[in-house]
């Protein structure tokens, strides 16, 4: 029988490169990415069921009332939540499923289901993190300052999490997490 997978939380404020990382991981076919339901509108390059389950309020909150959410959280002024429904199927094939989410959201996750194996994702310093910002999506560009302004808090969290990854070169960080991934399961 296969060993069981992880749940492994990738947090940490906007334009660290959380997305970025996340698809690099995916590319070991042992590696889910979890696919969050929004209130958010979606972006010009973002598919319905590929990039999130895009939602109206009423709709996520049915969902949130009939127990279908892990977790969720209110982020500069829309609604995110983790679906719980495949979760424990993946973990049970062996899968090491990601959840890419912000930080509320994470520490519930931790309080509801303790195996799970929190990171972290911290800029090299908050000049780089503008920089990538300013290069993001146009949705994200328009957003900066409250998204800057939410980095301020989401930082003092840092150390509640299981490990802070810096990403300073995108290869050095994946692999970091991918040493994580490999001694949190060899440690199940
Ligand atoms: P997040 O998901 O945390 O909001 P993204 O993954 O969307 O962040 O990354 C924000 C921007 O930063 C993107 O343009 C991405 O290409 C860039 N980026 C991500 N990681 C790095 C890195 N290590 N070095 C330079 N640029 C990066
Ligand atoms: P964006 O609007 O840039 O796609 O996402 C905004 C923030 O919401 C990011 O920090 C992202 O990680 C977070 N997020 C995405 N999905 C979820 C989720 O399911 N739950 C929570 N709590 N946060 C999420």
């Amino acid at each position: 029988m296969k060993n069981k997978g992880i749940l492994l939380v990738l947090s940490g404020p906007s334009g660290t490169g959380k997305g970025t990382i996340a698809n690099k991981l995916i590319e070991d076919k042992d590696i889910v990415l979890s696919i969050s339901a929004t209130t958010r509108l979606p972006r010009d390059t973002e598919i319905d069921g590929k990039h999130y389950y895009f939602k109206s309020k009423d709709e996520f909150f049915n969902m949130l009332e009939n127990n279908k959410l892990l977790e969720y959280a209110e982020y500069c002024g829309n609604y995110y939540g983790t679906p719980e429904e495949n979760i424990d199927k993946w973990i049970n094939e062996g899968k090491t499923v990601i959840l890419e989410i912000e930080t509320v959201g994470a520490l519930k996750v931790k309080q509801k289901r303790p195996d799970a194996v929190l990171i972290f994702i911290s800029p090299p310093s908050i000049e780089e993190q503008l920089r990538r910002l300013k290069n993001a999506d146009t949705g994200v560009r328009n957003d900066i300052e409250k998204r800057i302004e939410k980095s301020r808090e989401e930082l003092k969290l840092a150390d509640k999490y299981d490990y802070v990854v810096i990403n300073d070169s995108l290869d050095r960080a994946v692999n970091e997490i991918k040493d994580i991934i490999n001694k949190s399961k060899n440690t199940l």
